[in-house]
């Protein structure tokens, strides 16, 4: 048969367009949260629909992390007056994952304490169980539990996918703690109303802990740490204040593809920003600048804070401020990291703390 050649041009075209549909190669950020419960563990509803509720708003990927436990083998929960056995991943997934739309990483909250303090840790895309491994003090508790994890993921493809959780939760853990532990990920954000955030009078901020702990690795050469947003959900009834809740913090990952590796390997070089409801078009980042394109939402404005370590100083600093949807800082080659954190006028919808706006963090670069 001879086709003319629009046609043949026309039906090429179809068939890229169809092909490409088929593969729905994702596009721009990727919404993922790293940190949720469900009746695996202390969360208080079924795995299968803690995963529809992130599937059903909008995000593209999901860790379960229930505490010291994958969601495999024969596990029961009493639900009323009914003695349930849980769906396993491998039985739920396949209903809610679909390539390039969205994916369930098989995870683990390590959940350890040393100094009657917590010390908990994700471990992501495990292939099998990680037990705590114990401390005498949270710092080498800590850095155990990296350990352990870190064998863990040798095979996976994802060799440093850990992260250190609230580190003020309980306060029980100190800044050193981040700085000496070796993982390259912790929670800068998370949504439980237990956790304290922002510290108090006596306890530094978990923004605050972060840049010192950076500067501790970068005077000893280590690569630095880099700050999640999460939501730590385990309650899918009732919504409201004081309630841990999903949709308060998640992270958007420039990855190629939906897939383990290539978010790990987004994350692991820097390239995703942290948020609790601010959009970013773009970002760009390097030794010489760091620029900030920021979706804008009608009626809502917006204030960038460029925040870095200047050297000789002893301490981080604001080192510029810029209102607007696009914000621009040119290095003086002084600053030994720079980082911005992007604050909104928008209210936070059924928030961590009352009075919260919608904020974005981006990562720390040397
Ligand atoms: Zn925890
Ligand atoms: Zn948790």
């Amino acid at each position: 048969m001879k086709l003319r050649i629009p046609a043949t041009i026309a039906v090429f075209t179809l068939m890229l367009a169809l092909a490409g549909f088929m593969k729905e190669q994702p596009k721009g950020f990727l919404k993922g949260n790293l940190h949720t419960h469900s009746y695996w563990s202390d969360g208080n509803t079924y795995p299968e629909e803690v995963a529809r509720w992130y599937r059903d708003h909008g995000y593209q990927f999901l860790a379960v992390t229930d505490h010291n436990i994958l969601q495999e083998g024969r596990k029961t929960k009493v639900v009323g007056k009914d003695t349930v056995v849980l769906k396993q991943l491998v039985e739920y997934r396949s209903e809610f994952e679909k390539q390039g739309v969205f994916l369930i990483l098989n995870s683990e909250e390590i959940s350890d304490a040393s100094e009657k303090k917590p010390v908990h840790l994700n471990g992501f895309n495990l292939t099998r169980l990680v037990k705590p491994a114990g401390g005498a003090t949270t710092g080498e508790c800590t850095e155990a539990n990296v350990k352990v994890i870190r064998t863990a993921l040798e095979n996976s493809g994802t060799p440093e996918w850990i992260m250190v959780n609230h580190p003020n939760f309980v306060w029980g853990l100190k800044t050193e703690d981040l700085a000496r532990c070796g993982a390259r990920f912790f929670e800068v954000f998370n949504g439980h109303p237990s956790v304290r955030n922002y510290g108090d009078s006596a306890h530094p901020s978990t923004e605050v802990m972060w840049d010192r702990a950076n500067k501790w690795r970068i005077d000893n050469g280590v690569p630095l740490l880099l700050g999640t947003a999460t939501d730590d959900a385990h309650q899918y009834d009732q919504y409201a204040v004081g309630k841990a809740n999903p949709g308060r913090g998640w992270v958007m990952v420039r990855a190629t593809e939906l897939t383990p590796v290539a978010l790990y390997q987004a994350m692991y070089s820097g390239d995703f920003f942290s948020s609790t409801g601010i959009e970013l078009n773009d970002f760009t980042s390097s030794r010489k600048r760091l620029n900030i394109m920021i979706k804008e939402q009608p009626g809502v404005t917006y204030k960038t804070e460029f925040i870095g370590w200047v050297q000789g100083k002893d301490q981080p600093e604001i080192l510029k401020t810029v209102a607007g949807v696009n914000a621009s800082y040119k290095r003086t080659g002084k600053e030994l990291f720079l980082r911005a954190r992007i604050t909104s006028s928008k209210p936070k919808a059924n928030p961590f703390a009352v009075g919260d706006v919608e904020m974005a963090w981006t990562q720390p670069v040397q």
